[in-house]
């Protein structure tokens, strides 16, 4: 087996050029003085204990992230967002105001009310947020939390809840739980009908399957990466649904402005007028974020992104003396707050404007992602760098929501597929050897953006099977070439990205511990309807073309009634009637229909009148997803 190379020649010329060329000031301490402002004391530890015996968090494993200068198979300026996002503990940014930063890839803010805390943001997992709360009481006193946050639907931003509060807490009044409208549904819909596939490519966006170290995973760019604890979620007691909506919280009072389709669909900013500070929830943060995230996902609003950044600006300005997010570290000063919000929503109308500019001058999608460069003023404030996001595919993003995939040049409407046209490339080209010739060449010039589209044809052109020694050495030419592409990529995401492809090239298929622990909790807040969405979807028209049958389905645990039947390779459903002509009526609960739903079989406790056979036959419809679906390979 092939292990992690070193830095080619070409890739340590790159890295020293990028750190010659672009226009950042790295001497600037903003930064790190920020990161580390207010420090009160470090984790206890830095390993997190896990539900499975794995830890769920692990900050030890980074610990080659001490040196300040950059080894050449990280890209320099990934290198020094990787070592601020060490900075962990906890951090008193205003009086009254804590932060619990470096337990996860986001980050609680902790307000002191007048009678206990209100938490902002609960994490990811319950460990890292019971670790992190912990921490807090030890050094500001062993009082209740009185009231949680989420900023928005995101799961770093709720998942830990109850390592901050119980549900007895919250039922009983003692702890309120405020949200965005909208929240719930964005949260609990977001992974349900493209579950599988988003999270087979999360493997890759997160690298969790990475080692740790200089020739693997260094950061995600917004934090160190996700845990691997228990994700649990309550759902809030107050939605907020007007912007200017003022609360009393423990005594603080908070006006709230609604920014629904921004980062997430869901999301809110929040101001603290007594204590002059601003939270940006996910819409500020220091890096370019995502308008597209590679794992798969909707793309967002870049222009409604920087308009609600500048309705923050018109509400706010002369107003706030510190602003802090959910991620990164805050920034301190009427002006440079001021400055941050004005930096970053330029970034994202930029972005939005001059990709829409190509556009009307006819470049595709590819072309205007290669042509929009972000200007100095812009590119040289390190919150606006893509260790999240980049240019390139957020471009892509704003084209595709205005445009789509199709660049409306007829050879591209309705091209082979990657399979048989890799098998025709290849051909044409004289041959996989012939291929692997040129190829060697252009990897030695460094022109590994083209030797990685070559290779993955002469990989896709041998088929699942291809094991001849040409496409042997072609997936060892393609690893190598990922690798270096992952080196001296600038966004965390793109490193992983690179390096999971080059692993798996090498060892084959997935690597075990990529998968994200399944949120119970969630999942049980998903309505009957969505969940019936979603066994629509695993139908397979190969096996039950011509077929008909009708269920009334009655749930015991919620007094809910629904249908469904099947006609045309279609399945359908409605909501609270039932069918006169049904072949039978299922008795259930929502548990056992989760289990159907996710492919785990009909349960015993289910029972049917009617057709007996009706069940076991739309059972034997459905599809299976294999979870570990090949990407790098056919
Ligand atoms: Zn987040």
């Amino acid at each position: 087996m092939t292990e992690p190379k070193d830095a080619t020649a070409h890739t340590v010329e790159t890295q020293r050029r990028f750190r010659e060329q672009s226009p950042m000031d790295w001497d600037d301490r903003t930064d790190h003085d920020n990161a580390t402002r207010g420090f009160v004391a470090g984790p206890s530890s830095p390993t997190i204990a896990g539900p499975s015996g794995r830890p769920a968090w692990d900050l030890s494993a980074y610990a080659f992230l001490a040196g300040a200068e950059p080894p050449p198979t990280v890209n320099p300026s990934l290198w020094r967002q990787a070592r601020l996002n060490m900075e962990a503990g906890l951090f008193t940014i205003a009086d009254r105001i804590h932060q619990l930063r470096g337990f996860d890839l986001s980050e609680i803010t902790l307000i002191e009310g007048d009678t206990g805390f209100i938490v902002i943001d609960p994490l990811v997992s319950i460990e890292p947020a019971a670790a992190a709360m912990a921490l807090a009481r030890e050094h500001l006193g062993d009082k209740p939390v009185t009231a949680v946050i989420y900023t928005h639907s995101h799961i770093d931003h709720f998942g830990g809840v109850k390592g901050v509060t119980t549900v007895d807490d919250v039922e009983s009044g003692r702890c309120r739980v405020i949200a965005p409208v909208g929240m719930v549904e964005a949260a609990v819909s977001e992974n349900v009908f493209a579950g599988t596939a988003m999270s087979r490519r999360a493997q890759f966006m997160y690298g969790a399957t990475l080692d740790k170290g200089p020739r693997g995973q260094v950061d995600a760019g917004l934090g160190k990466t996700n845990s691997l604890g228990t994700v649990t979620f309550i759902p809030p007691t107050e939605t907020i649904t007007e912007t200017g909506t003022v609360l009393t919280v423990d005594g603080i009072e908070i006006e709230f402005q609604l920014t629904p389709g921004t980062e997430a669909p869901a999301e809110m900013n929040f101001h603290f007028p007594q204590f002059r500070a601003l939270c940006m929830a996910e819409n500020c943060s220091h890096n370019l974020h995502n308008l597209y995230t590679p794992r798969g996902a909707q793309v967002r609003d870049a222009l409604a992104w920087a308009k609600y950044m500048d309705e923050s600006i018109v509400r706010w300005e002369g107003r706030v003396d510190l602003v802090f997010t959910s991620h990164h570290w805050p920034v301190w000063g009427a002006g440079e707050s001021m400055a941050y919000l004005a930096t970053q929503r330029d970034l994202y109308k930029f972005l939005h404007d001059q990709t829409l500019r190509h556009a009307n001058h006819g470049l595709t999608m590819a072309e205007c992602a290669e042509e929009v460069e972000l200007p100095a003023e812009i590119a040289g404030q390190w919150c606006n760098r893509p260790y999240y996001g980049t240019v390139n595919h957020n471009v892509k993003a704003v084209y595709q929501r205005y445009l789509g995939w199709f660049s409306g040049n007829p050879a591209e409407l309705h091209p082979l597929p990657p399979e048989p046209a890799a098998v025709k490339y290849v051909e044409y080209m004289g041959g996989a050897a012939a291929v692997l010739e040129r190829a060697r060449a252009d990897f030695a010039a460094g022109e590994y953006r083209w030797v990685a589209e070559v290779l993955n044809r002469v990989v896709f052109a041998a088929g699942a099977a291809g094991s001849d020694p040409a496409t042997a050495e072609a997936r060892e030419l393609l690893a190598d070439t990922y690798e270096q592409l992952g080196y001296q990529a600038e966004s965390g995401p793109w490193r992983n990205f690179y390096l999971v492809g080059a692993a798996e090239l090498r060892h084959g298929g997935a690597a075990e511990g990529g998968a994200e622990a399944a949120a119970l909790d969630l999942v049980m807040a998903v309505p009957v309807p969505m969940l019936l969405d979603a066994l629509a979807l695993r139908l397979d028209p190969g096996v039950c073309a011509g077929q008909r049958l009708a269920l009334n389905l009655v749930f015991t645990d919620l007094r809910e009634r629904h249908c469904l039947w099947v006609a045309n390779s279609v399945l359908h459903h409605r909501n609270g009637v039932h069918l006169d002509d049904a072949d039978a009526t299922v008795t259930l609960t929502k548990p056992e229909l989760l289990m159907a739903v996710g492919g785990l079989g009909v349960s015993e406790g289910i029972t049917v009148e009617g057709d007996a056979g009706a069940v076991p036959r739309l059972a034997g419809w459905l599809d299976g997803f294999d979870p570990n679906f090949a990407i790098v390979t056919p």
